[in-house]
């Protein structure tokens, strides 16, 4: 503050001086009361203004407030008889010229400023024209102080120089005080105030959220006792129970709980901690329906960390517990589907291993390079493969395996089996014929895909076999008929054409020839059939107790004429009991044949011995008596030896008198077939039965049959 003048003082001047001090006193007590009446600034601004003007006869007082952004200070409020200046000038606060004048310095440096004489200072050149023309020469201007910052500013005028002296400034600052006070309340009510309306406007907010809202919110107060504090209208739409029915009963809130559900939320009563954690229960409606909800809890407690109420929110989750429960069902059916299928699959599994395990066939699969992937025992056996590290199928199958592997995938594309015969090899280096079937396995997912392929195969090696023998056995056959045949033709034939020329002895001799021939063809025909009877199975396979003894009589008294014919001695050594199980006609033909070769190739005069014996195997060692008698399996057996004196057989013919057709080449004179013994020899076997032979060429040769005997001869 700076005070241009300083003069002495009159009593005049005294006189004046008291009175107009008093007249601010009573501005400034006027001010007070219109700061505590006060119920908005414009309205307080107004009354300072005129107040002042009216005590202090002031020609202008104004109050500018400075815009915040532009910094342009606007008059709020103007009393006196030079209002009209304001309208002439313009007054900033901000650093410019028209921002250096008393209102712009005292508002933007926040001090009070006086100019006590208007046209000596050359910071107001901008307003000495209007200010001349309104008579003002002294002006001070008083920053309004709001919560520390200078928002405008009191602005006194007066018409004489050297006006305002330090009384007067200090007053008028306590004037400017007042009002910016007054100021700092009004903005501090209206801050409270706004606070007051946002509150109200967000509770009000609030509080239509709840009322709008689709889930149930609640509190309960727990203190002094417990009932429903508010409750959303939710409730009814959610429980069929309203509001107020909430307020009247303070139970509802357990009431509305499904009675298996009441424990769980009691337990939260008793524990705080648990609370706070969302839980899912189930709730009866009004109308006895099912509802799902989940319960979100928030404990409300007081300064004392006493539990006094509790908020929440329910919301209804039935449409969620459905679908889980829904999806549940489904996954159990789901679970308890596969378990049924892997069950039937294991089954499956297990029925098809036991198949191959049992399977006669041997089976190998393998995948598209060879690599086998398994063998069933039977291959194992076949094969000598170890299954548990098979190696190749090209190790047992010693083809061209790139060309058959390319053949198999080519019937795989074509889906088709292959099937065919192939050499295989056993793991010791045997080969072996075997009819083979490989079948090509695709991929689950995909048809097209050839993954592996299965080989069944069979040995077929003892069927070649038998199939060479039959071929050999037809040839030997049509042999054996040709000879008789074309000699018959050729008698006949002969006797046709020299029948006049032969005398009838001739004649009857040619026939007695075709006659003999015939027999033997009739032989042959017979044992043929015979044997293709025997190796079809077409031949009886009932057995009844038999006794041999028995039979060996029957059959020496048959042929007892033939042999004396011969001048042949027959004896027989046999118990009265030989008790066997077997087919008696075929063991009489056995017999029979035994008899009858040893008839024919037993000179005239020769002996034939039948003994018969109960053998107890094994037997210690041979004897010329019992052929083969050391090599029967151990128990108790009937044997009958069939002996003679006869021409014997030599020891290279000897291996080879079972064999069909095989006849001794030096007894080609005695007739015959070579299909006796062969005959007999397999329907022994059939019996059960072993025949063997010892021989000594020129002394004789022993036949025995040995059968298993039943029971121990008395
Ligand atoms: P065959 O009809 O020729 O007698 P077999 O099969 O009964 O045919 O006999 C085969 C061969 O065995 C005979 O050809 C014969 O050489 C010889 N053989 C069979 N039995 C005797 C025997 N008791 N004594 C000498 N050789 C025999």
């Amino acid at each position: 503050m700076s005070l241009r003048t300083r003069r002495r003082l009159t009593p005049r001047h005294t006189l004046q001086r008291l009175r107009h001090t008093s007249r601010l006193y009573a501005l400034l007590s006027h001010v007070g009361e219109a700061v505590f009446r006060a119920t908005g600034p414009e309205q307080l601004f107004e009354t300072v203004c005129r107040i002042a003007v009216e005590q202090g006869a002031f020609p202008l007082v104004w109050v500018g407030m400075a815009d915040p952004v532009t910094g342009e200070v606007r008059p709020v409020a103007a009393a006196g008889p030079a209002v009209a200046y304001l309208g002439e000038v313009r007054i900033t606060a901000r650093p410019e010229p028209e921002g250096q004048g008393p209102t712009g310095t005292a508002i933007r440096e926040a001090r009070p400023v006086i100019n006590n004489d208007f046209f000596a200072a050359p910071y107001t050149r901008p307003w000495h024209g209007a200010a001349r023309r309104f008579d003002l020469r002294a002006s001070a201007a008083f920053p309004l102080v709001v919560h520390g910052q200078a928002l405008g500013a009191l602005n006194l005028y007066a018409s004489r120089p050297g006006f305002f002296d330090v009384h007067e400034v200090a007053l008028l600052e306590r004037v400017a005080g007042a009002v910016a006070f007054a100021l700092e309340k009004l903005a501090d009510e209206e801050q409270r105030w706004l606070a007051e309306q946002a509150l109200r406007e967000s509770e009000a907010r609030y509080r239509r959220l709840t009322e709008h809202a689709t889930d149930l919110i609640y509190r309960i107060r727990l203190q002094p006792s417990s009932a429903f504090e508010y409750v959303n209208p939710a409730a009814t739409t959610l429980t069929g129970y309203t509001p107020e029915d909430h307020y009247a009963d303070s139970d509802l809130g357990l009431k509305l709980v499904h009675p298996d559900d009441l424990p769980l939320l009691l337990r939260l009563t008793h524990d705080r901690a648990l609370l706070a954690e969302p839980i899912e229960l189930r709730w009866i409606r009004r109308d006895g329906s099912l509802l799902w909800v989940e319960q979100r809890n928030v404990p409300i407690v007081d300064a004392a960390g006493n539990l006094v109420a509790i908020e929440g929110i329910a919301r209804d989750i039935t449409d969620r517990k459905l679908a889980e429960q829904a999806l549940r069902q489904e996954r159990a059916l789901l679970e308890a589907r596969v378990a049924e299928r892997t069950r039937e699959l294991q089954l499956e599994r297990d029925r098809t291993r036991a198949i191959l395990e049992s399977l006669g066939e041997a089976v190998m699969v393998f995948d598209t390079d060879g690599r086998l992937t398994y063998v069933n025992p039977a291959a194992a056996r076949l094969t000598g493969a170890n299954p548990e590290a098979p190696g190749y199928w090209w190790d047992y199958q010693p083809g061209e395996g790139e060309l058959l592997l390319a053949e198999l995938r080519a019937a795989a594309r074509n889906r088709r089996i292959w099937e065919g015969e192939l050499p295989f090899r056993r793991a010791d280096g045997a080969v072996y014929d075997a009819a083979v079937t490989v079948t090509p396995l695709f991929a689950p997912d995909d048809p097209e895909q050839v993954i592996g392929f299965v080989s069944v195969h069979r040995d077929i090696t003892a069927l070649k076999n038998a199939e060479r023998m039959k071929d050999q056995f037809v040839s030997n056959v049509s042999h054996e008929l040709r000879s008789p045949t074309s000699l018959i033709t050729l008698l006949a034939g002969n006797l046709e054409m020299l029948y006049h020329r032969l005398d009838d002895a001739r004649r009857l001799e040619v026939i007695g020839e075709i006659r003999k021939h015939a027999r033997h063809l009739s032989d042959l025909i017979g044992g043929v059939l015979e044997i293709s009877r025997i190796d079809s199975g077409r031949i009886a396979t009932d057995r009844q107790s038999l006794n041999m003894a028995d039979l060996v009589l029957q059959e020496l008294t048959h042929l007892e004429p033939v042999a004396r014919r011969k001048a042949l001695h027959l004896s027989a050594d046999v118990p009265e009991s030989l008790p066997v199980v077997g087919h008696a006609g075929q063991i009489q033909q056995v017999l029979r044949n035994l008899l009858t070769n040893a008839i024919k190739y037993t000179p005239d005069g020769g002996r034939i011995t039948v003994t018969g014996r109960a053998l107890m195997a094994p037997a210690p060692a041979d004897e010329p008596r019992w052929p083969g008698a050391a090599g029967l399996p151990e128990g108790l057996w009937a044997a009958v030896a069939v002996a003679d004196t006869g021409i014997g057989i030599g020891a290279e013919d000897l291996p080879h008198i079972f064999e069909r057709f095989y006849r001794v080449r030096s007894q080609s004179e005695i007739p015959g077939t070579g299909l006796g013994l062969p005959i007999a020899a397999e329907l022994v076997r059939r019996n059960g039965g072993i025949l063997d032979v010892s021989s000594t060429p020129g002394q004789g040769s022993t036949f025995a049959v040995y059968l298993p005997m039943t029971e121990v001869a008395s």
